[in-house]
């Protein structure tokens, strides 16, 4: 590897895809840059947001978590971390611990919330009942999760969600769904995303940065993340898809970063005549497609096949 590009320093990385190589400290400032930027091409964060970054404790949300703060505090924005504990045992909990040791190095606040609270069953329980469902944990989870999302969102008060999903994550997902003929859902890849269920909007400042420098970026500033996945996760699908892409990139660098602007071309034009959430849920009042959300659908399914007591606080409804 030869020196550093932009100052002649010790090599840390070189960019394949743009024959850049950077030192450390060159490195993690073209992080920052690189999320500034891209914050300000989408228009993601007005002067005085509110910013509240879901924070999971793996490694891409504590980076965004460290690099929102270091970019957004000085300008006075206020910063808070969001977080859901789905209640998987031996698994969240870490996590969690490593999101608390970073919000209270970067002096931010911090809320959780968990499925138990809000919908009256840990995720553990939920899953006991797994013979008989059609979606994966991951789909199923994944309900709870974005309502957990909104309602943290809400506590926090906050003005825009910044949710961790790097370049990899972007286009993986894109791939899977048009590979799952699921058209419908491009729209929530939209760089600045909300509807009518969740008018606080969504954003991605992480979405042009590869994976791997994500990572590159929690090693090289010594961010302690949970490394073990979670044990309901299965990712059958898209693991086949990550790997077609990392040998396409291997093969072709800077080809995920086309692929990128590919899905970002295809979703503005599709975007106008996605589906929206028009009906009111009769049980919990949020916009669902068929008069009942998914997650009071969902919840209901669980209560039938799992013996589990009703909470007297509804969070999200039922
Ligand atoms: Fe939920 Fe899947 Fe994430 Fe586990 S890996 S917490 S099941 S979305
Ligand atoms: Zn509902």
């Amino acid at each position: 590897m030869s020196q550093c590009t932009r100052c002649g320093g010790k090599p840390f990385h070189t960019r394949r895809y743009s024959g850049e190589t950077l030192c450390a400290g060159c490195f993690s400032d073209s992080i920052l840059e690189k999320t500034r930027r891209t914050v300000s091409k989408y228009k993601m964060i007005s002067p005085g947001d509110r910013i509240a970054v879901a924070v999971s404790g793996g490694k891409d949300s504590l980076s965004l978590l460290r690099v929102l703060a270091q970019l957004y505090l000085p300008r006075r924005n206020e910063v808070v971390a969001i977080s859901v504990d789905e209640g998987v045992a031996g698994y969240r909990d870490e996590a969690l611990r490593h999101a608390r040791t970073l919000v209270d190095e970067l002096q931010v606040e911090q809320v959780v919330v968990s499925y138990k609270e809000m919908f009256g069953f840990s995720l553990d329980e939920a899953l006991d009942w797994k013979e008989e469902r059609s979606v994966s944990s991951c789909s199923f989870c994944g309900v709870f999760r974005r309502r957990a999302i909104d309602e943290a969102a809400a506590r926090a008060k906050a003005d825009v969600v910044a949710t961790a999903h790097n370049l990899d994550d972007y286009v993986q997902t894109f791939m899977m769904n048009l590979m799952h003929g699921d058209v419908a859902r491009l729209g929530w890849l939209e760089p600045k995303y909300a509807d009518d269920s969740f008018p606080v909007r969504r954003v991605k400042p992480f979405m042009e940065i590869y994976e791997e420098e994500v990572a590159l970026y929690a090693y090289q500033n010594g961010i302690p993340f949970q490394s073990v996945s979670c044990p309901y996760m299965h990712e059958g699908l898209r693991s086949e898809v990550r790997d077609y892409l990392n040998m396409m990139e291997a093969n072709h660098p800077g080809m995920k970063n086309v692929l990128l602007r590919s899905s970002l071309d295809v979703i503005s034009k599709y975007a106008l005549t996605s589906e929206k959430n028009s009906t009111p849920c009769s049980t919990c009042g949020k916009p669902s497609s068929s008069g009942l959300c998914n997650v009071c659908r969902m919840k209901a399914e669980v209560r039938e096949h799992v013996n589990i007591q009703r909470t007297p606080r509804s969070a999200g409804g039922g």
